[in-house]
């Protein structure tokens, strides 16, 4: 019988801040949202089995939302927070660059120059025009 995933994580509750839009009165508001991190374990759990270990290799940290809705601070309705914000995996959070570094490494990548392929130095079998093998 194969574990539970819930067997190879830590959870730990936490809350993390989010910006939703309201679909009734579409203002967008700060939120605090429930959270639990699962950290994976240092090892398997006991009576793991082949499949157990595959699995445990595959898993990474994350978070998962426990709320599924927001109470709207400016019209006072309850909301569904969009779904495909329910799972976030901790190295997507933490590992990351931010943006600007991106930039940067990008417009660095740019302002080099390719290196230009200069044909003098081939050798001449390469430059001289080519020819049919019978000549
Ligand atoms: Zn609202």
């Amino acid at each position: 019988m194969s574990l539970d995933e819930r067997a190879f994580f830590t959870e730990k509750p936490e809350q993390r801040p989010g910006r939703f839009t309201c679909p009734r009165c579409r203002r967008a508001n700060d939120y605090t949202v429930r959270w639990v991190r699962r950290t994976k374990k240092d090892r398997l759990p006991g009576g793991a089995g082949d499949a157990d270990r595959a699995r445990f290799a595959k898993l990474r940290d994350h978070l998962l939302r426990l709320d599924d809705e927001v109470v709207c601070k400016t019209c006072g309705k309850k909301f569904e927070i969009p779904s495909h914000h329910s799972l976030l995996f901790v190295d997507q959070l933490e590992g990351l660059p931010k943006d600007e570094d991106l930039d940067a490494e990008i417009a660095a990548a740019e302002s080099q120059p390719a290196p230009a392929t200069d044909r003098s130095k081939l050798p001449a079998r390469f430059t001289r025009p080519s020819r049919g093998w019978k000549g």
